[in-house]
């Protein structure tokens, strides 16, 4: 493990600014915990020498009771921040009831959660697992499955996916593959076959692509990892037309930019434009592991019993807190107050990239509550200044500086964490580049 990484900005105390409650005792708490990590996990994190114990709404606490306004939100999962009282309820209801049973039998929960989904998306069939990677899995394995079903009868043999550049879509074999960045690749060979990556935003590389042997595009309605990308306007839309003439399906993977989190429920309804199929994680279980794969009844035909399967999936525990997440979101008024905040945040990035100005940052996008600052430099030392200040913000592809704090972050607590943004940002120095 890393020792904890100097910020090369200067910082003045702030309002945010960690306190430490005892700074006698328990000053190591934070790195003893880290040490013992780096003996017993595997290396493939580099977690800060944070070790953070509790949350609370936009709050979270370390160790040693430094806190920290959270705008990372656990990289876009804590739909209804930390804590939250009906998530909390709604698990603790489950807990003493059922836990675990397999898809064996049948479970309210999860029949539950599949009508709200159906209920308020295009989707009518609703499969479960347990994450995003898992979601897009059976995303792509119902579009090879759905073409070779259909492929009998004509003799097509449809089984490519043509994806994107800058791309994220999981680290499983099938997912690492359609993925868009070469390095999540390196010594993991050879990939899934049959996978073309495009440009992009370009409807002409993707026109190229297709052929009588296309099974599906799948694309992110913004890049989330790949650097907070808006896709160019009527792209989505274009993309519909090409899947439609083409005859494969169009699967939008709203893993990172659903449940609200860009000012509707579902990113892509923005755009005017329905998929076959959308998949769902992160913040569908407000911090709890759950994904989903959702489509119409048609296609979902093609998953007979025996195709594909998740001991995990549908667990009753993650799709009660999920029930509570989607009634939250829809009856509790959060996604109403995401769209506000994200409007509040995005005006107020604005500003400080024009009092900055473009010799370090040089781009400010996003949509909602998923938000990018384009840096000249790499966002690191922006983020370990930040955390020094008592706020939590990641980094996405491409030197981006990432913001998707909680959709219940209040209007106080964006101006805090602006503030502290501000200050960070007019301070740091990035090396001219080479
Ligand atoms: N798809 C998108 C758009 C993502 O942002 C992510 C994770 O960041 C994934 C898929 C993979 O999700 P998970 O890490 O839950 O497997």
């Amino acid at each position: 493990m890393s020792a904890k990484t100097e910020p090369s900005v200067k910082t003045e105390p702030t309002k945010t600014q960690p306190v430490k409650s005892e700074p006698t005792d328990s000053e190591s708490r934070n790195s003893e915990i880290a040490n013992r990590g780096s003996h017993v996990l595997v290396g493939n994190y580099a977690p800060a020498p944070v070790a953070l114990v509790r949350g609370e709404g936009s709050w979270l606490y370390d160790a040693e009771d430094n806190r920290f306004l959270d705008l990372m939100g656990g990289i876009a999962t804590a739909t209804l921040g930390h804590a939250h009282p009906k998530l909390r309820a709604a698990l603790e209801a489950q807990a003493s009831q059922l836990w675990h049973v397999s898809n064996l039998y049948t479970t309210e929960p999860q029949i539950g959660l599949a009508e709200r989904i159906t209920r308020n998306s295009f989707a009518e069939a609703v499969y479960f697992c347990n994450s995003g990677a898992e979601a897009n899995e059976a995303a792509l394995k119902l579009a090879r499955r759905h073409h070779h079903d259909r492929g009998a009868k004509s003799g097509e043999e449809r089984f490519e996916i043509i994806a994107f550049d800058g791309a994220f879509h999981g680290r499983t074999l099938f997912t690492v593959s359609v993925t868009g960045t070469p390095a999540y690749w390196k010594g993991f060979g050879p990939l899934v076959p049959g996978i073309h990556h495009v440009p992009w935003g370009d409807l002409e590389a993707v026109r190229e692509k297709l052929s009588i042997k296309t099974a599906a595009i799948i694309v992110e309605p913004i890049q989330g990892e790949g650097g907070v990308r808006l896709p160019p306007p009527g792209f989505l839309k274009g993309l519909r037309a090409l899947a439609d003439e083409n005859g494969c399906l169009l699967i939008f993977d709203e893993v990172q930019v659903g449940m609200g989190r860009t000012g509707t429920l579902f990113a892509h309804e923005q755009e005017d434009v329905i998929p076959d199929v959308m998949t769902l994680a992160k913040a569908l279980g407000g911090g709890i592991p759950i994904g989903a794969m959702c489509t119409t009844r048609e296609l979902a035909a093609a998953l007979v019993p025996g195709t594909h399967a998740s001991t995990f999936g549908g667990n009753p525990l993650a799709c009660a807190v999920s029930c509570a997440v989607f009634d939250e979101l829809l009856e509790g008024g959060v996604l109403d107050h995401a769209k506000s905040m994200g409007e509040r945040l995005g005006e107020g990035l604005d500003a400080i990239a024009a009092e900055v100005g473009p010799g370090k940052v040089i781009d400010s996008r996003g949509r909602g509550l998923l938000r990018g600052l384009e840096l000249t430099g790499p966002p690191g030392p922006v983020i370990d200044a930040c955390r020094e200040l008592g706020v939590l913000v990641i980094s996405a592809g491409g030197n981006v500086l990432r913001l998707a704090p909680p959709l219940t972050i209040s209007e106080e607590e964006i101006d805090e964490g602006l503030a502290v943004l501000r200050q960070v940002l007019s301070e740091v120095e990035f090396a001219p580049s080479a």
